[in-house]
């Protein structure tokens, strides 16, 4: 299919994941819809239902590719990694205190580190706020403005490399490797929704990329 498909899909299949889009892809997404509808016979609205890469969210609702928490599935009877699209903000499984590594790396254990459950449900507290897009820019500020090593030894126990190792150390009875991305993001998870928090409280169109929306009459 891919070789009388437009490019737009062996693109879209080598990266699925919206936050690292192309700025070429959104525009052309519409034409490749069309032609799979084509090509296929369903009609563009049930294809852009069905398959979240059209979509149907719109661009203020960016998604991530990531695993559908493995406990949850579990409670369905399902035991294979299921791959799902979730809205970009959504990192944990607050039912089931899992981290929603993105897709291909494994699930973390959060029991032993409840503020990071707490911290997503304050992230989507935020979105009464703002939109999920501002969301996600002020926590990619957040993360990257977070220090990386502790002021002083004393600091340690309130940093997050302390967070990180407690991470470590729950997690390695699963046998998960310790070497992750995923640990990190996860460690560094509260403090840098604390620090959008306060970023969305004091000013939410700083992070916007659009224009203020103007005032009404
Ligand atoms: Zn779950």
């Amino acid at each position: 299919m891919l070789a009388v498909l437009p490019s737009w899909f062996s693109t879209k299949i080598g990266n699925r994941d919206d936050r690292a889009q192309h700025h070429m892809l959104i525009p052309a997404a519409a034409e490749a819809l069309d032609a799979l509808a084509r090509l296929t016979g369903a009609t563009t609205a049930s294809l852009a239902r069905a398959l979240p890469a059209f979509g149907t969210a719109g661009p203020h609702s960016p998604v991530r590719a990531t695993t559908a928490c493995r406990r949850c599935a579990a409670r369905h009877g399902i035991h294979q990694p299921v791959p799902v699209h979730l809205p970009a903000h959504r990192k944990v499984c607050t039912r089931h205190g899992i981290w929603l590594s993105d897709a291909g790396q494994p699930q973390l254990d959060l029991a032993a580190c409840p503020e990071i459950i707490a911290a997503q449900r304050q992230a989507s507290r935020l979105l009464r706020r703002c939109t999920p897009q501002e969301l996600m820019l002020a926590y990619q500020a957040a993360a990257r403005a977070i220090p990386a090593w502790p002021s002083s030894p004393a600091a340690i126990p309130l940093h997050w490399r302390h967070r990180l190792l407690t991470l470590h150390t729950a997690n390695h009875r699963y046998g998960t490797p310790t070497d992750l991305d995923a640990y990190t993001h996860a460690a560094i998870y509260p403090d840098a929704i604390a620090l959008a928090a306060r970023t969305i409280k004091q000013d939410p169109l700083a992070n916007s990329p659009e224009p203020p929306h103007p005032c009404q009459p």
